[in-house]
């Protein structure tokens, strides 16, 4: 018998759920032990013969990693796929600007590496805030990722012996992390892409490029389609399929300034929200603690030091502040402080993890120190990263290699420098364009910034959001993140999706559409989206004010970064909700948009997902102030260890907030209802966790 994906369940259905947190959320967590979750399932649901996928058609709304691998599996495996993007190409997706690497649970190091390892990392290093299962499932596929990727001859760093070599990321105290130089993602990509090609080829792929989702359409309660506008000649159109799926990035965006690419925004998830696709903690956002400080007003954009330089950086600031003072002067240079006037504080703070301590501990010691006036650049917000110490000895260790006797001190730094220039050699360039400064023989000067958010659509096990026939999947979802991701697991955790999980799970829902023949894009439905479609953009245009979409943004991400940013409270949340709402009202009398509808017009597309980005903002914040305890990348101030070894860290409540907010959309977000998943812990013990 099929089972069917919508309420009320059957009572087998109630069997096979291992919770179900509320009356609308089921996870559809597989029972039975952890390990053989995943396999179980897939032995257990619902195939699509092959002869039928070829009946079957599928969207794809967005071609980044998590996009493009899954729309290149489901073609090969028969279904028809139509994919979606705003940029000229699919190989334009922000995916490319990953730079550290990616992980898998490979132990090619031989350091004790496991599926069980790399799920307690997650786990632990999301501060048990994610769902068991998908972790683990997250862990067992992540080595089939790296064979996948070597098969479409992703250039993977390889070690001297031919092997793919492997570096370390925060939070883990092993080396799993696979990379192609600073470049991974772009490597990733453009396999990903070919992968897209070969489908696009054989016509089992169309692709919509340079057009932009603005709906999603339901036929009965289930996602049946988009509409989209063609973004070079403002047309509206629509697209009919048998499924959905978003894989439409993160909305780090909403802070205006972040190391997200400039178009990367949350309209895709807030349309499907708006049509009843639950929004998950919308709050957990990473800021990431290496990227070059902000120089001023006028700049749209942060750039990231990859985390990878934190395997041979090390972080400090000055002990003493009047050497702070006179760097900040100009009157002293960093190289001229001595070894004991460094306070290498995450090293004293954290010295069984050191420099190596996940991000959302990195970024809060470094406002730690700022905050008590040790910010060494003239804006006061920044620390340094100095790769002397590894220079000299990476130096030594060649100079031993090549049997120098006796090597002079620019023999080892010259030797030195080589080997840090042939692992970080494109990053060190970058920095030295932006910052004019040469970073081999000054240290870095780096900032926490808004990198990637946790939060997203809320899925169940199948990757299904509350859209029936509605997948979300890559950033956009909610998933297997927790309340802080570590560094290298997005790229993996979006080919996981893509490439592993969605092309089996899809096939459970569209078991049922064998018979159902092609979906008509000539129903009251479409004709509905379309018209909701077109009004707005008519109520954008019609505005003819003063300030551009711009100014809002800037105003929004001002208001988010000061009360929603590294550190909230309840007054400043409040204030924040207050202001966001201001800025809206004000957006919807005075915005600015030249041009009209039906032709190329960015600062149409602009407007829209600024408008989108308000809403998301207010409830941001919501979710922040609804969750009274720090965890992960969400640091409540009124919720901080006052004693012991862990005085100072964030304190977390499992008493109170151990579950996932997935809150429903209710026609504003101030409005919004929350659902509560619990949050059950089998596998893995729920403990404080610490890096000392
Ligand atoms: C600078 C930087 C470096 C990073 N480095 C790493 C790293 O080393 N390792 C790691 O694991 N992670 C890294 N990350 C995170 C990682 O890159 C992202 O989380 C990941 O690439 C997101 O992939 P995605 O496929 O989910 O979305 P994206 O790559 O953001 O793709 C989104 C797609 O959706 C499309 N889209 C969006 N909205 C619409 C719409 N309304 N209509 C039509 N199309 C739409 C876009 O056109 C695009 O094709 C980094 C992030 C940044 C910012």
């Amino acid at each position: 018998m099929k089972k069917k994906t919508l309420d009320p369940l059957s009572e087998k259905e109630n069997q096979n759920l291992s919770k179900i947190s509320s009356d609308k959320l089921i996870s559809k967590s597989p029972s039975g032990p952890i390990s053989s979750k995943w396999t179980n399932h897939k032995n257990s649901i619902n195939l699509v013969n092959p002869a039928n996928k070829r009946n079957i058609d599928i969207i794809v709304v967005g071609t980044g990693l998590a996009g493009s691998s899954a729309a290149a599996s489901l073609a090969e495996m028969g279904y028809n796929v139509k994919t979606f993007c705003y940029q000229d190409s699919p190989r334009r997706a922000h995916s490319i600007a990953a730079q550290g690497g990616i992980n898998a649970a490979k132990n090619y190091q031989n350091d004790g590496d496991s599926i069980h390892r790399l799920f307690y990392d997650t786990v632990k290093g999301g501060d048990y805030r994610s769902r068991e299962s998908n972790v683990h499932r997250l862990a067992e596929v992540s080595a089939n990722i790296i064979d996948q990727c070597v098969a479409q001859g992703v250039p993977f760093g390889r070690d001297y012996g031919g092997l793919l070599d492997n570096r370390s990321f925060g939070g883990v105290l092993v080396s799993r992390t696979f990379y192609a130089k600073g470049q991974t993602g772009q490597q990733l990509l453009l396999g990903a892409y070919s992968a897209v090609n070969r489908q696009i080829g054989k016509g089992k792929i169309t692709p919509y490029n340079r057009h932009e989702m603005l709906d999603l359409v339901k036929v009965e309660g289930k996602a049946r389609g988009i509409i989209a506008r063609n973004l070079e000649t403002g047309e509206i159109e629509r697209h009919a399929a048998h499924a959905v799926v978003i894989a439409s990035g993160g909305y780090g965006n909403v802070f205006f300034l972040s190391t997200n690419a400039m178009g990367s925004n949350v309209t895709a998830s807030w349309k499907i929200h708006k049509k009843g696709a639950f929004f998950a903690n919308p709050c957990y956002t990473q800021i990431h603690p290496t990227c070059i400080p902000r120089s001023g007003d006028n700049q749209a954009k942060l750039t990231l030091m990859s985390e990878s330089l934190r395997n041979d950086g090390r972080i400090w600031v000055p002990k003493n502040i009047e050497d702070v003072k006179l760097i900040r002067a100009g009157k002293l240079i960093p190289t001229e402080i001595l070894e004991e006037n460094r306070d290498y504080y995450l090293e004293r703070r954290y010295p069984a993890f050191g420099n190596l301590v996940p991000r959302d501990v990195a970024s809060r010691a470094a406002k730690e120190r700022i905050d008590a006036g040790f910010g060494v650049n003239k804006t006061e917000e920044a620390v340094y990263l100095d790769f002397s110490s590894a220079i000299q000895r990476y130096g030594k260790q060649e100079a031993a290699i090549a049997r120098i006797k006796n090597p002079s001190n620019s023999e080892i730094t010259n030797l030195g420098e080589k080997i840090v220039e042939s692992k970080y050699g494109n990053l060190f360039q970058m920095y030295e364009k932006i910052v004019a400064e040469n970073p081999y023989k000054t240290p870095m000067m780096i900032y926490p910034a808004v990198h990637y958010t946790m939060g997203g659509v809320w899925v169940d096990y199948n990757l299904m959001t509350t859209v029936p026939g509605c997948y979300c999947i890559g950033e956009a979802n909610f998933s297997d993140h927790g309340a802080n991701r570590l560094g290298a697991s997005a790229l993996m955790q979006g080919l996981a999706d893509g490439y592993f999980v969605l092309p089996y799970t899809i096939g459970d829902y569209l078991s049922e559409d064998i018979r159902t023949g092609p979906i008509s894009i000539n129903s009251e439905e479409f004709d509905l989206a379309e018209k909701n479609v077109t009004d707005k953009l008519e109520k954008l245009l019609i505005i003819k004010g003063t300030k551009s979409p711009d100014y809002f943004h800037k105003r929004l991400g001002k208001v988010m970064w000061e009360y929603v940013g590294m550190s909230r409270n309840e007054k400043g949340l409040k204030t924040a909700i207050k202001e966001i709402k201001l800025i809206k009202e004000e957006f919807w009398k005075d915005v600015r948009i030249l041009g009209d509808r039906n032709s190329l017009n960015p600062e149409l597309e602009k407007a829209g997902r600024v408008s989108d980005l308000l809403e998301l903002g207010e409830l941001f914040a919501k979710d922040a102030l609804n969750r009274n305890e720090s965890c992960g990348g969400h640091f409540r101030e009124e919720s901080v260890e006052l004693d012991g070894l862990q005085k100072g860290e964030a304190k977390r409540d499992d008493k109170d907030y151990s579950y996932v907010s997935a809150w429903e959309f209710n026609k504003e977000p101030s409005e919004a209802i929350l659902h509560k998943e619990h949050l059950e812990f089998n596998d893995i013990e729920l403990k404080q966790r610490s890096y000392k």
